[in-house]
């Protein structure tokens, strides 16, 4: 992935660690249909849509056209062109095809939803696939001139090309666009209202399309209210819905209840239009030198860093509120991909997106967005650079030291929630090795769990000193375990902070992570402690002030006794005796 990314800065140009990346705009609603012919992209390979942007500068089209994408390629067009749009994450796909906002659909390769092409071809608007890995049995069109397929496309002799030439695709893209648009004349797949009132009279309530949701959203009582004009219920569902199809895959009466969402939630999606840092690649060595040191001893709580695809159980809110939570309280939060999309999607009071709100330092209350899923690498990269930096664990072929490091000193916790794909939780999983504990959710069972622990055996939570080399000091049981999955937000906000506290923390450290997690599980739980709190508390020292006499109280009924705080290590040779 790092190759990838930093393949991609130096070919490109893209931002080389910038905190003060634009702030570009977010949203389905976000092109404008009314003046401009709109070219959508789909992916994670930006190479034709940087080509596409070459090519509208060169021809001086920027008033034709404007483009969008979704998923990876939006991030990666950002970082290189900022007047493109994030049209939204992975499962805005459907979504924006349908509801006719694309004059062409250009996709590359990866999250690319394979319904894609017969929505375009339903809407009129042509479909180019650029890649081998996505090629929707389309015509090989590469070796055509430019003109040649853009007749092809316009006149509807063809709905669909494949064109592995990025150049070509680019203008073929561009100019399909400018000529269709009049001709498209914006036809949107969704019914009018007295057309979905038609379609939601077929229904005939027999549960099909509620036992297909992977939401268990309450269609049928959804589309029963709309055969009476009242879509209000199938509006609400919005935020829940996927837009995965699978509603109407299975419906015997050809109703599509995702359509039915779609008409409800139509002022939504085309006047959606919310704000994004864009991507900002690797975090630097001066920055590392900043905050090392405080995110060593525990005083920075934690490096929180939030992956994954959109595949929520609820609302997009969910993952905007853990990004917040964190941020209030200090700790860095990295985000990448969807994830870094969706929570742009909501604002505070005053109408302000976090982007607004937080600087894109990697500091203290700061919101790194470091780009697409590829730029992923850079936060589990900054984590191996506090290790080479602050204990000059070398580089080269040495994950076990770095990991040694970064599990008993760095409080860096992923979450991927929302994954979809086996790549989120490979991401997830490629973390762990590095000794960073990942949280999976909220769909995240299916993903298994991974190096769990027994929190009450206490012999596999003893470490050696590496300052005298002895051998035998219980620090556990933190990280407790490395892949986890939680099922609600309240559990994973909880799991995270959780998850942060480190052997190494000093006791200053230690006091500020324990605070956040006992006031987290207060704030979402409702519990007065955490059941396992006295485990995590070594000396006095550790309990937070504002706790102090309650927490005393706690620690004596669970028959606590102090331990030491050690420098340590789970390798040997590490010690400075050894
Ligand atoms: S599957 Fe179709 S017919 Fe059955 S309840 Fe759903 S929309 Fe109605
Ligand atoms: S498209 Fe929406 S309503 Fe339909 S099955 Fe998927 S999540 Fe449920």
């Amino acid at each position: 992935m790092e190759v990838s990314d930093a393949i991609q800065i130096a070919a490109y140009g893209m931002p080389v660690g910038e905190p003060d990346t634009p702030i570009v705009e977010l949203g389905m609603g976000t092109m404008d249909t009314e003046n401009k012919a709109t070219i959508l992209m789909i992916g994670h390979n930006v190479a034709p849509g940087v080509e596409l942007v070459d090519y509208i500068r060169e021809k001086g089209l920027d008033d034709k056209l404007d483009i969008g994408a979704i998923c990876c390629t939006a991030h990666d067009l950002t970082r290189y062109y900022d007047g493109a749009k994030i049209i939204g994450s992975f499962s805005r796909q459907l979504t924006v095809i349908r509801s006719g906002l694309a004059d062409v659909v250009m996709v590359d390769e990866q999250c690319v939803v394979t319904q894609t092409y017969d929505e375009a071809k339903k809407v009129g608007a042509p479909y180019i696939t650029t890649n081998a890995k996505v090629m929707a049995g389309l015509p090989d069109r590469t070796g055509d001139p430019v003109d040649e397929i853009v007749d092809d496309l316009v006149s509807g002799k063809l709905d669909g090309v494949l064109i592995l030439n990025p150049t070509k695709a680019g203008a073929v893209a561009a100019e399909t666009a400018v000529k269709i648009k009049p001709i498209r004349n914006a036809k949107s797949g969704v019914p009018d209202e007295k057309g979905s009132i038609v379609m939601a009279m077929r229904c005939n309530g027999c549960g099909n399309c509620q036992r297909n949701c992977p939401n268990d959203l309450p269609l049928v009582e959804a589309v029963g209210l709309a055969k009476d004009g009242d879509f209000t219920l199938l509006s609400s569902l919005f935020d829940e819905c996927l837009a995965c199809g699978r509603c109407e895959a299975d419906c015997m009466k050809d109703v599509s209840p995702l359509t039915l969402i779609m008409h409800a939630s139509r002022e939504y999606i085309k006047t959606e239009r919310y704000k994004c840092r864009s991507g900002r690649g690797p975090i630097l060595d001066t920055e590392i030198r900043n905050v090392g040191a405080p995110i060593v001893l525990g005083e920075i709580p934690g490096i929180i860093a939030l992956i994954g695809c959109s595949n929520y159980a609820h609302s997009i809110r969910e993952l905007y509120t853990m990004a917040e939570e964190f941020l209030i309280r200090n700790y860095i939060v990295c985000v990448s991909g969807c994830a870094a999309m969706d929570i742009g999607l909501i604002t505070d009071d005053e109408g302000k997106t976090l982007y607004e709100r937080f600087p894109g330092d990697f500091d203290r209350g700061g919101l790194v967005n470091v780009g697409s899923c590829v730029a992923n690498a850079w936060i589990t990269g900054a984590a191996i650079k506090v290790a080479n930096i602050f204990a000059r664990r070398p580089l080269r072929g040495n994950f076990e030291e770095i990991a040694d490091y970064i599990l008993n000193r760095l409080g860096a916790v992923g979450v991927a929630w929302g994954a979809y794909s086996q790549k989120a939780a490979s991401i997830a999983s490629m973390a762990n090795g590095l000794g960073i504990p990942a949280v999976i959710g909220p769909h995240g069972a299916e993903y298994r769990r991974m190096y769990l622990s027994r929190s009450d055996d206490e012999e596999t939570w003893k470490v050696f000193n590496a300052r005298d080399g002895s051998e035998g000091h219980l620090v556990g049981p933190g990280p407790e375990h490395l892949l986890t999955p939680a099922e609600s937000i309240e559990q994973a906000i909880c799991l995270v902070a959780k998850l942060a506290i480190r052997p190494a923390d000093n006791s200053k450290g230690r006091m500020i992570k324990l605070s956040h997690w006992v006031d987290l599980e207060r704030k979402y739980k409702g519990v007065k402690f955490p059941n396992d709190l006295e485990k995590f508390i070594r000396l006095e020292a550790d309990i937070p002030i504002s706790m102090k006499t309650e927490i005393q109280e706690f620690l004596k009924e669970k028959g606590w006794e102090p331990k030491e705080i050690v420098d340590p290590t789970l390798l040997k040779r590490m010690c400075r005796t050894a």
